[in-house]
């Protein structure tokens, strides 16, 4: 028994590689008594589970089927990705978890998280992550036509790129204040997080930081068999 992790994929139906990637994935190195936890930004966009269901229609089978095997699949909001709800849930067998997520294995707390909420100093994102995760402005967002949404997704992602496009790397990058506040609170010394696509292991004071990487030409995931440690692994895709 293993369990796996891995965060942004930024699957989008003109990358099919990275779908393909998935799925070859998800049939061969996954076993049924195997966890996979899949912390965020799955979707490059996500404006509602009516229209994502039926996009991602190969990705939605590909985890039925993983999921009625017998293994658990787990998955955290990303920023991209954050409508998504019950429908998905109930079609894929996949279980929402929220951010944070402290879960123990091997005798060892470890805390899960997609990574934004740590980006305390972009302050802008911040405010705007507030405003979108708000349930009323969610309701509001998917009381609107598929159509009106997808024009709106496009919108926020082009305010998104122009904000970015000014912003230093380190205002982007995770408060290091933030992730020893989010350890200590939690009273863990591993934290796994995706987001901000600079994989790497950090040694901190407070602890571990595993930063996952997005999917691009390559992919990095977390395998941590029952009884062994974990091991940051990157394949190409
Ligand atoms: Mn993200």
């Amino acid at each position: 028994m293993r369990r796996l992790f891995i965060a942004d994929l930024h699957l989008h139906p003109a990358r099919p590689q990275h779908s393909s990637a998935l799925i070859d994935f998800c049939q061969q190195r996954i076993n049924a008594d195997d966890e996979l936890y899949i912390l965020g930004d799955l979707f490059d966009a996500w404006i509602g589970d009516d229209v994502g269901i039926v996009t991602y229609a190969d990705i939605i089978a590909c985890f039925k089927q993983l999921t009625s095997s017998g293994t658990q699949v787990f998955f955290m909001a990303g920023n991209r990705d954050f409508l998504i709800a019950d429908e998905f849930c109930q079609t894929t067998g996949i279980t929402i978890l929220p951010d944070p997520t402290l879960i123990t294995f091997d005798d060892q707390d470890t805390l899960l998280m997609h990574g934004d909420t740590l980006c305390t100093d972009d302050t802008e994102y911040q405010t705007f992550r507030a405003m979108v995760r708000d349930p009323h402005w969610q309701n509001e967002f998917l009381s609107m036509t598929p159509a009106v949404r997808m024009q709106q997704a496009q919108y926020y992602r082009q305010q998104s790129k122009e904000m970015t496009a000014h912003k230093p790397n380190e205002i982007m990058d995770v408060n290091l204040e933030a992730v020893t506040y989010a350890m200590d609170q939690h009273q863990v010394r591993l934290l796994i997080h995706g987001h901000t696509h600079r994989p790497q292991v950090h040694h901190l004071s407070s602890g571990e930081r595993i930063v996952l990487g997005d999917w691009g030409g390559h992919f990095d995931y977390v395998s941590w068999p029952q009884g062994e440690s974990w091991h940051l692994i990157r394949e190409p895709i």
